[in-house]
């Protein structure tokens, strides 16, 4: 008779397709579809799931989901149940260890899958962390906080000012660092919304992220927390910073500043990457290396600034050639007040788009312009279509990133609708969002991927 475990979660057209092949929970599968074969096995499912699809862990560590429809055969090769329990231990207190606070707010660092219901949970707490790594022991006293359980697709001004205040209390309570577990997807539009809203402050703020999740063997999640930990216990740089993989490997990781970083790969973990400028520092379990002098240092005293504002009615454009011009009026008719365009080249869109950009600005809308490049300057100078553009008050942002500089004008259109005021704010450098320039090593080296450009540059070489 079949154990209750054995079909765990399945029901309907998935459960029948597999009883029909004798194929259970934690069967190791050859699974032959109308659309191609696979190969792994079969994870439970989650009571909610729908009953339509097999999902079963593949070779490569990923999930997928099969229609039960187009299974046409499945053969059963073996069995292998995981036991994915992270032990709790009581994390060890040391009163010479600087105090660590680590928010938790989602994404897959803070996932594991639980294999009883095939469903991604969170994992923690204090007690859970120091059961899965216990290196963090060696360098603070660490307390957690879940601040939310989300994807980080799902963070929003709520969540942004939940979390700016929540640092802005502990660091007025004396932490020495603050470490802030999130979704590596949206990590860099989170790294510069603090960067704004929280200013001065005198220790560490690290985000960090795991591209992979701590069930698989390649996962990024440990080293990861320990470079952020050790981040916010010891090293002097008292900014808004990233902390996520540098190579491709597991040789050391990057402190990318909050304004500058952005997320370039959709699944390497070496995916953050500091975009016309060099990263902050390099960190390794053992050692915190600066790679520039300018950074802003730890201090002793406890006083930060929160400014936790957030104008929602805000966009970005990202500029594609036959681009129409209802789509800067929908959001003027929508009451939008602010418009970040993502331009091509030095900062353009086409003509056709000039008499709404008109409308914008007679309707007090703020318009702001960064380029789709990345790297470089907008240059609205050049060429006598940027002039024009500057007359109907499209105002350039020269080398902000787009992510960055919505985020900024969020920021400042939630303290102040007066243009002026706003634009004053839109142009003043307050956390390295505008450089004077940008370095021509920032373009490609000191982006971790030093030895993979070794490498590469070697098979030349011979
Ligand atoms: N979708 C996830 C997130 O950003 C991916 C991740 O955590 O890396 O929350």
């Amino acid at each position: 008779m079949a154990k209750s475990d054995d079909y765990k979660g399945y029901r309907g057209e998935s459960l029948k397709v597999l009883q029909k092949f004798n194929a259970k929970v934690w069967s190791d599968v050859e699974i032959k579809t109308t659309d191609g074969d696979h190969v792994g096995i079969i994870l439970p499912r989650s009571e909610q799931a729908d009953e339509f699809h097999v999902v079963i862990k593949l070779r490569t560590g990923y999930n997928i989901g099969i229609s039960a429809k187009k299974i046409t055969d499945i053969k059963v090769t073996g069995r292998k149940e995981a036991h994915y329990k992270i032990p709790e231990k009581l994390f060890p207190y040391s009163p010479k260890k600087p105090r660590v606070k680590l928010f938790g707010t989602g994404g897959t660092i803070a996932s594991r899958l639980d294999y009883r219901t095939g469903a991604v949970i969170p994992a923690f707490s204090p007690g859970e962390l120091y059961g899965s790594v216990p290196e963090l022991a060696d360098y603070c006293n660490l307390e957690t906080e879940k601040l939310f359980g989300v994807f980080s697709e799902n963070m929003g001004p709520e969540q942004y000012i939940t979390t700016a205040k929540a640092i802005g209390k502990e660091i007025e309570k004396g932490v020495d660092g603050i470490v802030i577990g999130h979704g590596t997807d949206t990590l860099h539009h989170t790294a510069s919304i603090l960067s704004f809203m929280i200013q001065d402050s005198p220790v560490p703020i690290v985000l960090v992220g795991s591209q992979r999740s701590s069930d698989r063997p390649s996962s990024d999640a440990a080293l990861n927390l320990i470079h952020s930990v050790k981040t916010a216990s010891e090293s002097d740089i008292a900014e808004i910073v990233v902390c996520m993989f540098g190579p491709t490997s597991d040789q050391y990781g990057l402190l990318h500043r909050g304004t500058r970083v952005r997320k370039m790969h959709s699944s390497y973990r070496s995916t953050f990457r500091t975009i016309g400028d060099i990263p902050i520092a390099m960190v390794s379990k053992d050692k915190i290396t600066p790679l520039r002098n300018d950074y802003k240092r730890r201090r002793e005293d406890k006083n930060v600034k929160i400014i936790p504002t957030f104008e929602e009615r805000v966009a970005i454009i990202y500029y594609y050639p036959n681009m129409h011009p209802d789509m800067v009026d929908s959001l003027i008719d929508n009451g939008y007040k602010g418009i970040i365009i993502a331009g091509t080249g030095l900062g353009h869109v086409n003509k056709p788009l000039y008499p709404a950009l008109k409308r914008a600005q007679d309707n007090n809308v703020a318009v702001y312009m960064t380029v789709q490049t990345l790297w470089g300057y907008v240059q609205m100078y050049v060429y006598d279509t940027g002039r024009d553009m500057m007359e109907l008050g499209v105002i350039p942002l020269a080398n902000m990133l787009p992510e960055a500089a919505y985020m900024k004008l969020c920021w400042a259109l939630g303290q102040t609708k007066d243009l002026k005021k706003v634009k004053e704010i839109m142009l003043t450098p307050i956390a390295g969002e505008i450089t004077e320039r940008e370095p021509s090593n920032g373009y490609l080296i000191f982006q971790g991927g030093i030895p993979e450009v070794e490498e590469f540059i070697s098979q030349y070489r011979k």
